[in-house]
């Protein structure tokens, strides 16, 4: 057995045809393993493995209860081996190890919950009047591609894969290249659980080889995608030439809009988790705050006490919990955050705080904080995708809906306020798929997820996330 990380194709362990990678600890620039890549070639093997499985009946013809059994006890294989996985995550991505536990728990939390629900994705009777029967079935698609973005590698494929098991339908998931490591681990817990061959197929390779050869693929039934909005054009373009149905979770410029009467305490909590998480490297993050005049400077001046706060360092740094904030995935997107704030400054914003790389090596960035944001600046517009949180002002309610409304993205929005009635009037206006009231982050693996406009569309997570894996077939006897 090499040292090196496979591929998973038709229940075999294999190299591929798209050479190796080395992937790197973003912390140290160590390499951490090599990784074998898959090409178009390695693709056509695994669509054609997925479509064996699919073909031989032997998903949909095991009963819902006993094929939801099997995805929750890929959750167990996650929880008993956390430890590894979480450490492998943290080396290849960089967040720190307590983050990348709550990551391996949130993943294990989806086959849980999916597994669950595998019996409970139920058609209809309709009433046709005497000499009819009619009813629904819902049947899965037959093959269902899953392309994995980097930043929450285990919690995305998770949800996708333990829906499409549940629902019968077998998956094809490509990692990203830079965290192929820690996926692995999903096509290790469907053999460990005794997945049928072909039903869970995990490939690693580039976006522009093997993605695009998964996302164009003539024999793929239904694809799944979360990145960002220039690739979930093309794999819509993909999707539409083959005719087949596609979900897209794609970036955010997400809002939260603070009155005057919100609970401070717990606004900045949530602006900790909201923009610092991941190092703010998180589709749905707290990327833009929109403060009512009267608090502005109070707020703005404790967001930047706390931006000075947090201690970024190695995810694997032993002290007593972690450093709050590990490294970013690569130098890449170090300096590209690094000179979107400096154009940001250049264009009339002021740097609060941070907004440099850390002395030492490593792609690390410190905690930013933009005062001075208005709404047509880029950086107030577009996805940063780092700990960069800009800091905007409102004077009464239309405007500050209309500023957080005001990006063609609508994946979440949040609203801090005391007054309940203002919060709900809040949450009908704003123009995104979640609206967290009084603590970012709020919902869970059981709440619908998804985008707005640019953000996409389909909704992961959820009971909704269910119905994007079946068809609806009618039947419609005469009896
Ligand atoms: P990306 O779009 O570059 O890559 C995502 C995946 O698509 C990777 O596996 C990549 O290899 C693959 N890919 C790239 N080009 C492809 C092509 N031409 N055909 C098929 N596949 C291709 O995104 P990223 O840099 O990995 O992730 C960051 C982006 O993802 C951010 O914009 C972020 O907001 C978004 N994101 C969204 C969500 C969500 O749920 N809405 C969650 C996480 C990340």
């Amino acid at each position: 057995m090499t040292d090196i990380g496979l591929n998973h194709i038709a229940g075999q362990w294999v190299e591929g045809g798209g050479g190796t990678i080395a992937v790197t600890d973003p912390a140290t620039g160590e390499v951490v393993a090599q990784q074998a890549l898959a090409d178009a070639a390695d693709v056509d093997r695994a669509v054609a493995a997925a479509r064996a499985c699919h073909g031989s009946g032997v998903l949909t013809d095991m009963r819902p209860l006993d094929r939801g059994r099997l995805v929750q006890r890929m959750a167990d294989v996650f929880r008993a081996n956390a430890d590894e996985i979480a450490t492998l995550l943290t080396r290849e991505q960089g967040k720190p190890l307590w983050e990348a536990r709550g990551e391996v728990e949130n993943a294990a939390k989806y086959f849980e919950y999916f597994g669950n629900q595998a019996s409970t994705v139920e058609g209809k009777s309709i009433p046709l009047g005497a000499g009819y029967l009619d009813f629904t079935l819902m049947e899965p698609y037959g093959v269902s591609a899953q392309i994995i973005p980097w930043n929450f590698p285990l919690e995305i494929a998770a949800r996708s894969i333990a829906c499409g098991i549940a629902t019968g339908n077998a998956c094809v998931v490509k990692s990203s290249e830079m965290t192929p490591l820690s996926s692995s681990w999903f096509a290790k817990a469907g053999e460990a659980v005794g997945l049928p061959v072909g039903a869970l197929n995990v490939l690693s390779g580039y976006g522009h080889e093997a993605g695009a050869a998964l996302a164009g693929h003539d024999d793929v039934d239904m694809i799944v995608f979360t990145g960002s909005v220039a690739t979930g054009r093309t794999i819509a373009t993909a999707a539409a030439q083959s005719i087949i149905p596609c979900v897209l979770e794609l970036g955010g410029k997400s809002a939260a809009v603070v009155h005057p009467d919100a609970d401070l305490d717990a606004f900045l909590a949530s602006v900790r988790k909201g923009i610092f998480t991941n190092a703010g490297q998180v589709c749905s993050a707290m990327s833009r705050v929109i403060v009512h005049e009267d608090v502005h400077d109070d707020v703005a001046d404790r967001i930047v006490a706390l931006a000075r706060s947090i201690s970024v360092g190695p995810g694997l740094e032993r002290t007593a919990f972690g450093p709050n904030m590990g490294p970013m995935v690569s130098e890449v997107q170090r300096d590209r955050a690094v000179r979107m704030v400096a154009e940001a400054e250049a264009a009339g914003a002021t740097v609060a705080s941070g907004g440099r790389p850390l002395n030492r090596p490593g792609a690390f960035m410190e905690p930013t904080v933009l005062t001075g944001v208005t709404p047509d600046m880029e950086i107030a517009r577009e996805e940063v995708f780092g700990p960069v949180v800009s800091v905007m002002r409102w004077r009464d309610e239309d405007e500050a809906i209309r500023i957080a409304n005001g990006t063609g993205y609508g994946l979440v929005a949040g609203v801090f306020t005391r007054d309940l009635d203002r919060a709900a009037r809040a949450a009908g206006r704003l123009r995104a798929g979640q609206v967290f009231v009084n603590e970012w982050f709020a919902g869970g693996v059981e709440t619908p997820f998804g985008g707005y406009g640019k953000s996409g569309y389909g909704r992961e997570k959820g009971r909704e996330a269910l119905w994007n894996y079946v068809q609806t077939k009618n039947v419609a006897i005469r009896v």
